[in-house]
């Protein structure tokens, strides 16, 4: 007996749509190109639940006709392009015919849609691929998609979807990934009734402007520089971001003929035009336009098309790398460096007198996902239990003893290069890195008031209204409770602010807003789906944020409080990351130097 059979279109589809739809963003990402082929320029986006139950993306493009409609279901239907050929001429976003096929194998879809020269429209109803009901409507000239239930046939892969705040949090991703190159088109988008973006048609830098401007980085495209540079080969349009608008979690785009697209090898050519510019693992942000000939990428090798193949590459990073590199230096963001010595991460020593040095927020080292790069450092993910693999506990014991002869003693710590307490004893001497010990000596007590679920709060004489971004407003929504424990007070202020009234009773007011920015970086940096670590993770931030700055003189009573406070710890030898902040250097070790 024979047993190949070939599968029903409607099992076919489903298998396809596995790698077109994902989730809603990507469901999202596919209507919503449909919608620029279609030439529309207002395009609304309506969810509800994250696009779980609907996902609604209306136009005014040009609209289908009848048969067209009931045909641009079924796979591999396009209008967009109808030989091989036509793959490296391809100025549509799509071409694959696959996404609605795809969409409706997994959704109970419903569409209008009217062209101009029609009198009537077309409704269609169709679900899990096959159609409910087709008949003429009265609709405006366009096409309206509503798209339900997300996966209600497949429980899998419903379950598969995360919480409604991260799948909320991927939609508006993709959303700005669209949204950032069709500036002439006007968007909106409402999620559960809320409009969060309303945006007019503009220039490429007011959109900008308007993703990103609002929140804590207000005018955030005064920190950017142009950048342009036409070649026969490309032409590369756009801005970079100063030196000081590097964070942790830069933006950076890339776009290539309207479709944003990834590419690491483009995206080293930007860091190393900025290098010796940024500390750490500050990144610069960038949003770069590639136009370029058709024919000369590839935009067919994965299927939500975000990698693209150029022909040229080599030539293109290196008209990338000039351009970015000229920009820097026209507009004076550059000290004047040595551009030969590619590739050296070293800051330069001097700095021309416009130069605006790198801001550093804090100490650019201190990534506690990261290992510390210092070989001898005992780094530990988890910060509750650093590890002491290079201390036993008999070292601690001797450490204690040590710390217990000098309290006896009362000889008063010397301070050394206003960085260090040096504590002499007769069995050598102790050298305590301050800062350090205060982030530890913080970082137990926030933890501490996190585990209480009771912040200590300075009420605010002068409540700040603090702004955020939508993407920020969400994180602050899921983070609020780790916040208070930890002492801040936020009460919501309008659709994107929030009144702080209290904050951590040993914060200075002016470091307030820098820190809960430092915070939501961190968070954001490290992933939403770290919830664990949350609170270790903002325990960390305040701490290094409350500490004592590297160099500081103590006195004396400061100094004997900050040693007893540390000795009460029960990992005073490292910080949260695992740096070292106790040196003991016995008479061995300094006769050995004899
Ligand atoms: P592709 O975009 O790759 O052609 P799709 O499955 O996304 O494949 O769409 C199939 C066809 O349906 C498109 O080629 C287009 O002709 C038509 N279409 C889809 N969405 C719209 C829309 N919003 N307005 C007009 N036509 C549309
Ligand atoms: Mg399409």
């Amino acid at each position: 007996m024979d047993i190949i059979h070939l599968l029903p279109d409607s099992v076919a589809n489903q298998i396809a749509a596995g790698e077109v739809i994902q989730r809603p963003a990507s469901c999202l990402k596919e209507l919503v190109e449909n919608s620029i082929d279609a030439g529309a320029t207002t395009i609304q986006i309506i969810v509800r639940d994250a696009g779980r139950t609907l996902l609604q993306v209306i136009d005014n493009g040009s609209g289908m006709s009848a048969t067209d409609c009931r045909m641009a279901f079924e796979r591999h239907a396009t209008s967009k392009i109808r030989q091989a050929q036509d793959l490296f001429s391809l100025r549509t976003m799509g071409f694959r015919g696959e996404a609605l096929a795809s969409i409706c194998a997994v959704a109970q879809v419903e569409v209008q849609t009217r062209r101009a020269e029609d009198e009537v429209g077309t409704l269609l109803e169709i679900a899990g691929s096959d159609v409910v009901r087709q008949e003429p409507c009265s609709c405006p000239v366009g096409t309206n998609f509503k798209v339900k239930n997300l996966f209600y046939n497949i429980p899998v892969r419903r379950k598969f979807l995360k919480t409604d705040q991260t799948e909320l949090r991927n939609l508006m991703t993709e959303f700005q990934h669209i949204v950032l190159v069709y500036p002439k088109i006007q968007f909106t988008f409402v999620s559960n009734d809320e409009v969060i973006w309303d945006l007019p048609i503009s220039t490429e830098k007011q959109r900008i402007e308007a993703i990103y401007g609002k929140g804590i980085s207000k005018s955030y495209t005064s920190h950017l520089v142009d950048v342009s540079n036409d070649t026969e080969l490309v032409s590369i349009r756009g801005f970079i971001g100063k030196p000081e608008l590097a964070t942790k979690n830069a933006q950076q785009y890339f776009f290539v003929n309207g479709r944003y697209m990834r590419h690491p090898y483009f995206h080293k050519a930007i860091v190393t035009a900025y290098s010796g510019m940024l500390q750490g693992d500050y990144a610069p942000s960038y949003f770069i336009y590639f136009d370029i000939d058709p024919q000369s990428i590839d935009v067919n090798i994965h299927p939500t098309k975000t990698e693209i193949k150029f022909q040229d590459e080599q030539t293109i990073f290196q008209i990338l790398l000039a351009s970015v590199r000229e920009s820097l230096g026209k507009f004076n963001v550059v000290p004047s460096i040595d551009f030969d010595r590619q590739g050296e991460m070293e800051m330069p020593t001097t700095h021309s007198e416009t130069t605006e040095s790198p801001k550093v927020l804090f100490d650019p080292n201190y990534n506690p996902f990261k290992p510390s790069t210092s070989p001898t450092s005992a780094y530990t993910p988890t910060y509750t239990r650093p590890s002491y693999e290079r201390v036993s506990a008999n070292d601690i014991g001797a450490q204690m003893d040590l710390f217990e002869e000098h309290r006896r003693s009362d000889v008063p710590p010397t301070s050394l290069f206003q960085k260090y307490l040096m504590i002499p004893n007769e069995k050598g001497v102790l050298l305590i890195h301050q800062h350090r010990a205060h982030v530890r000596v913080l970082y137990d007590q926030y933890m501490h008031q996190f585990a209480e679920h009771k912040g200590v709060s300075q009420q605010l004489l002068f409540p700040e209204v603090l702004e955020f971004t939508n993407e920020e407003m969400t994180l602050v929504e899921t983070l609020i409770d780790h916040l208070r424990y930890m002492g801040f007070e936020l009460e919501q202020f309008s659709k994107n602010s929030y009144n702080m009234v209290g904050i951590p009773a040993l914060l200075s007011p002016e470091k307030a807003v820098q820190s809960i920015k430092n915070i939501l970086h961190t968070v954001q940096e490290t992933g939403m789906d770290m919830r664990e670590q949350w609170h270790q993770l903002i325990a960390l931030t305040l701490a290094e944020d409350t500490a004592i700055p590297v160099h500081k003189q103590l006195r004396e009573e400061e100094a004997k409080d900050l040693i007893d406070r540390l000795l009460k710890s029960d990992s005073s030898r490292i910080t949260p990351q695992g740096k070292t902040i106790i040196c003991e250097l016995t008479e061995d070790q300094i006769d050995k130097h004899f």
